[in-house]
């Protein structure tokens, strides 16, 4: 027993500190953690001890695999963008493809994960809150795919605006919530959903959107995400021989940014972070948390995150509703902390470019989120030396087009760059 005890002590004194984190009470350095009310901490404890076990269990791991491959369609390819990349100079952009992902974006890889989870603790509803509906048509297919009813508690100013998803989940059986308090929008619909969990934890899970909240959730989304970065190392050599220089990634809450991150936090590869700037750096008029923000808790987790001066969460803003998230995953304040990544940002403007100019060279039309990524991963090709990058595609942009053409129409007459 002692005898293993000291080989254990030795094994993990060799790991990285990055590949240390979270610790037991869900700590990534002084980020993360679980700031919630005690009736929640016991339902958290109890997600977390569960996902422990069944995590390493081989059914758990095994039907994931086989969900990956023959409902989501995973492998995603990566690709490499010629026609961009010659337009721009010598440097090299590929792509991971999550905008092939079922559904058209990375999201669903948590929320199957999450879903799987549910089925395994005899759970009979998942629970979520959505903004702009992204996240509420990710969790409506997982509920519809394992045959799990799902609530979906959406303000009625985003149910208003996020018309084109509202329609989708309640074509794939989910049931809507409409808040009607308040601002009427994400913050009011997170508080209706905790309410809804906390009737019934018992026979309901709740399920995060990205790497933020309580522990374990950081760490539970940050795993079923790691399969991207996994995924695009292997395919990146395989197709190159090399590892890539650089890998970029938008960031909202910084589930995708996780996920592909993940795969290369031991190589000699720059990971950058590219935040949302919006109209410009005011408080207000951006959600790059990182980049802007200071330490603080909000949602359950202490992170970065941009607050007013009473220490409230500051009004956020982007074109892409996605990112528009006043703070930001604590693993990711944690490792831009210790340097081993690096905060970036791209405004509205220099996304919508990027949204352009993918969509002419490439033929691909990016999701304003993933057209983020683009954007920054255009910049960096222009530095010297000539660099190999490779941009991890969160979605695709069909969601966005009526938005883009409605208030962006005259970039489609221009030809970008
Ligand atoms: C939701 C969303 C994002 C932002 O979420 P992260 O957790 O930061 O990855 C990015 N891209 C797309 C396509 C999304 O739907």
């Amino acid at each position: 027993m002692q005898q293993a005890d000291s080989s254990t002590q030795a094994n993990t004194a060799a790991i990285p500190a990055h590949r240390r984190q979270p610790n037991a009470q869900g700590f990534f350095g002084k980020f993360g953690g679980s700031f919630v009310p005690p009736e929640l901490q016991y339902q958290m404890d109890e997600i977390n001890a569960a996902y422990q076990r069944i995590c390493r269990s081989h059914d758990f791991i095994s039907e994931l695999h086989s969900i990956r491959t023959h409902f989501q369609g995973r492998p995603t390819p990566i690709y490499y963008c010629r026609n961009l990349s010659e337009k721009i100079g010598s440097s090299r952009i590929y792509l991971k493809r999550e905008d092939l992902n079922h559904t058209g974006a990375h999201k669903l890889n948590h929320c199957m994960g999450e879903a799987l989870l549910a089925k395994y603790l005899g759970k009979r509803k998942l629970i979520a809150e959505t903004g702009a509906g992204q996240h509420g048509v990710a969790l409506a297919t997982a509920g519809a795919y394992f045959g799990i009813p799902v609530e979906i508690h959406m303000g009625e100013v985003d149910i208003a605006k996020e018309h084109p998803n509202v329609i989708r989940m309640r074509v794939l059986g989910a049931k809507i919530v409409p808040v009607s308090v308040g601002l009427r929008t994400l913050k009011e619909a997170v508080d209706s959903a905790f309410a809804s969990y906390l009737q019934d934890p018992v026979n309901s899970i709740y399920c995060i959107g990205s790497v933020v909240g309580p522990h374990p959730f950081p760490l539970m989304v940050r795993e079923f995400q790691r399969i991207v970065g996994t995924e695009a190392r292997e395919q990146f050599i395989e197709m190159t021989g090399e590892l890539p220089d650089d890998v970029v990634a938008c960031v909202g809450g910084g589930s995708n940014a996780m996920g592909i991150f993940s795969g290369f936090l031991d190589d000699p590869v720059t990971l950058y972070g590219v935040e949302p700037l919006g109209r410009g750096p005011q408080l207000g008029d951006h959600a790059a948390s990182l980049s802007h923000g200071s330490e603080g808790v909000m949602h359950g987790f202490n992170s970065i995150m941009l607050q007013d001066a009473s220490g409230a969460p500051a009004p956020v803003y982007s074109a892409a509703s996605g990112l528009d998230y006043p703070s930001v995953g604590p693993e990711h304040a944690y490792l831009n902390t210790t340097g081993r990544t690096r905060a970036a940002t791209a405004t509205d403007e220099e996304a919508i470019r990027a949204f352009f100019l993918l969509s002419r060279t490439e033929g691909i039309i990016p999701a304003l989120e993933s057209a983020h990524a683009i954007a920054f991963a255009t910049k960096l090709a222009t530095k010297q030396p000539v660099r190999t990058i490779l941009v991890n595609l969160s979605g695709r942009g069909d969601k966005d087009l009526d938005f883009v053409m409605e208030k962006y129409g005259r970039y489609a007459d221009e030809c970008p760059d």
